[in-house]
């Protein structure tokens, strides 16, 4: 449910509705737009009533929020959330290019990787060290040396770090390391580790399950922010469909659908969607072309000998080569590639 203030409801009305919305157990979310400040009320959906706060001063209207998600709805909070990591923001105005390996390997890979980023002025490297591989006997990931290996190298560059946490048991461990926790599509509803993740004050890239709908991802960011992190990037990265020519269908309409429907930014993984690094930059440039904020890129310096996602990965050549491409369209939409 949302309280709509009147504009010109005093700091004492929105500070007595606050109060009230507590004293009946419900927790209260204030948002203060430039035109209307509204608050969201969540807490047990069967017993929340709006005859309780029709009557309260200052209110114009209460509404009934029907969808299941709330504080990572539009209607909850109207304006666009920003996202600051790493001295960078995360908003409509810049394309945000998180690129790396799939799998950190060894330090020469990563320092290669790093050096170039920091080369084309990028912000952020991403690279798994914990592998969600679909065969057990794929590679696994270097696990905790990986990490240092890619906080290390990303040091040397003032890069964030984005990586993978498989299980909620390593989120302390791995905090030691990234900036952004990256939720891996077969755990978008692993609610253990998203719980786990509404717990701390990093941000997460939550990535969408092949199986997943759009209704469930939002309900999957709606856990991590219940828990008072609401610092959430979400990422299309393809969805499982009858089509065998792509590793999965990139679907690219959910990022107007889920800018639509909320507030979070979200990614558009290119790499994991086509499958294919012939595929990639089209790809990347519909992503960029349909709103999205940012990319989640694999680049590899020699995508023939990676342990893992080579086929999909661009080298270093082809990557520049996007990112030419890449700025020429953000500019014609004023938006800076970062
Ligand atoms: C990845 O980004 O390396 C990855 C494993 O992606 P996904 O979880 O989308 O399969
Ligand atoms: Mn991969």
């Amino acid at each position: 449910m949302i309280l709509v203030f009147k504009k010109d409801a005093t700091e004492l009305q929105i500070q007595n509705a606050i109060a009230k919305i507590e004293s009946l157990n419900y927790q209260p979310h204030l948002s203060r737009g430039v035109l209307k400040t509204i608050i969201g009320v969540t807490g047990d959906d069967r017993s929340i009533s709006e005859d309780e706060f029709n009557q309260l001063p200052g209110v114009e209207k209460v509404i009934h929020v029907l969808k299941p998600y709330k504080l990572s709805s539009r209607e909850f909070h109207p304006q666009n959330t920003e996202i600051e990591v790493n001295n960078t923001i995360i908003d409509n105005n810049t394309f945000t290019i998180i690129a790396g390996p799939c799998s950190v390997e060894n330090e020469e890979q990563i320092e290669s990787v790093a050096a170039l980023l920091g080369k084309v002025g990028l912000k952020f490297i991403r690279g798994g060290a914990f592998k969600p591989r679909s065969s057990p006997y794929s590679f696994q990931g270097l696990g905790e040396e990986g990490l240092k290996i890619l906080k290390s190298g990303a040091g040397n560059y003032g890069l964030g770090v984005v990586t993978e946490v498989l299980s909620e048991y390593h989120v302390d461990m791995v905090g030691k390391y990234t900036d952004v926790f990256q939720v891996g599509a077969r755990n978008m509803q692993n609610y253990a580790l998203l719980k786990a993740l509404g717990e701390i004050q990093k941000p997460v890239l939550l990535k969408r399950s092949p199986m997943g709908t759009i209704e469930e991802l939002l309900l999957s960011a709606e856990y991590i922010m219940k828990g008072g992190n609401s610092r959430v990037l979400l990422c299309e990265r393809g969805i499982r469909t009858f089509e065998t020519a792509t590793r999965n269908t990139l679907d690219i309409g959910a990022v107007p659908v889920v800018k639509r429907l909320s507030h979070l930014p979200i990614f558009v993984d290119p790499s994991h969607s086509m499958g294919d690094w012939h595929y990639v930059g089209a790809a990347s440039l519909a992503a960029l072309a349909a709103g999205a904020n940012g990319l989640l890129l694999e680049i590899h310096p020699d995508p023939s000998s990676a342990k893992s996602d080579g086929k999909q990965s661009l080298n270093f050549t082809k990557f520049e080569l996007l990112l030419d491409k890449l700025k020429i369209v953000a500019d014609s939409l004023s938006i800076r590639v970062q």
